[in-house]
């Protein structure tokens, strides 16, 4: 790339990530030996300086994987990943370790996440030792500060504890403090409040936006919930089987959403009120083979609104009509075909 955007802080191109297939993973007596799960497929996206970017699908859309590859914990097939100006995938392995401090990762699952022998404090301290060489007082000290930040309170006795000796929410609330220990630019957060209680949800949401405001913080928040992205995102990106099928601000896509795709998606989402009409209409069918996926549009033999050239030219992602940050990959939203 020869001209940073010194406005964003990630820019990811033409992304590819294809996991080939065990031999003998299917049944059948072919060999398999060639075949490859196409997880992520050329995409391109940038994460601007303090913003949050959602990334949003079902389960095999390859937002997990995009966020991996975006931390380089897995290698891209294919494509470049730019942070602060620097090609990751041009770095030696020493620099990325570097580098790593100023990327951390939210997972999921806190309770798989945290090392079940070591106690709170020392596990979220951990990064602090390996990338700032800190005593074991100045390491307590600055675990205890950034505990007492989010939430983790008092953060004496509590960096004492196991994981297990935790609730649900203190232990996601230790993940993310682990997270921010390092002093990060960027968090790629995958779906961190999917395991907690429904009761701190909200609660988790709202310390993510305050500490990223306090910390100038900018997330790739991924998700398959689009109430949650819509909680805290200003930005998304709807994947489909490894592509982006729409982005833009949220309440461009939320507002007006162009794709199929995304309107399945919008609709499916609940309603708290009880006297609501409102309809789910999830797309027909499962998610199609990322080994063999459809020709053209991936998402036409579930689509509703499939025409003819759907199964023949695959869209690209262009501009929704008179939006240029609006994004869509629908023969129907460029104006070039009618349903
Ligand atoms: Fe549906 Fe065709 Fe648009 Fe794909 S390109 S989303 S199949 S209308």
């Amino acid at each position: 790339m020869s001209e940073q955007n010194n406005d964003h802080l990630v820019e990811v191109r033409g992304l590819k990530k294809y996991f080939q297939v065990q031999e003998g993973f299917f049944s059948g007596g072919l060999s398999r030996s060639n075949l490859f799960v196409q997880a992520v497929d050329g995409v391109d996206f940038d994460i601007r300086r303090g913003e949050v970017l959602g990334l949003a699908g079902e389960s095999g859309s390859g937002k997990t994987t995009i966020g991996r590859l975006v931390l380089r914990l897995l290698e891209p097939t294919e494509g470049t990943i730019w942070f602060d100006g620097v090609d990751l995938n041009a770095l030696s392995t020493d620099d990325m370790r570097r580098m790593r401090r100023r990327m951390q990762l939210i997972f999921q699952d806190p309770f798989a996440s945290l090392n079940p022998r070591m106690r709170i404090g020392e596990s979220i301290g951990h990064g602090h030792k390996i990338h700032y060489g800190t005593s074991p007082a100045e390491r307590r000290q600055a675990v205890e500060e950034i505990m007492e930040h989010v939430g983790l309170t008092p953060a004496r006795t509590l960096y004492e504890k196991y994981p297990h000796q935790l609730s649900g929410g203190q232990r996601q609330r230790a993940v993310i403090a682990r997270a921010l220990v390092t002093q990060p630019d960027l968090i790629v957060a995958d779906e961190p409040i999917a395991m907690a209680d429904v009761s701190v949800r909200a609660l988790l949401l709202d310390l993510m936006i305050r500490l990223k405001n306090e910390y100038n913080l900018t997330y790739l928040f991924i998700t398959h919930d689009l109430a949650t992205a819509k909680y805290i995102c200003d930005r998304i990106g709807i994947l489909y089987l490894g592509k982006l099928v729409e982005t833009g601000f949220l309440p461009d896509v939320y507002g007006s959403p162009s794709h199929p795709y995304t309107r399945a998606l919008l609709s499916a989402v609940p309603v708290p009120d009880p006297d609501s009409r409102h309809q789910k209409t999830l797309p027909r069918g499962e998610i199609p083979n990322p080994i063999n996926p459809p020709a053209g549009c991936r998402f036409h033999p579930r689509c509703p609104l499939a025409i003819d050239i759907c199964s023949q030219v695959e869209p690209e992602l262009r501009p929704v009509l008179g939006t240029p940050t609006h994004l869509a990959a629908c023969h129907l939203t460029t104006g070039d075909y009618q349903a």
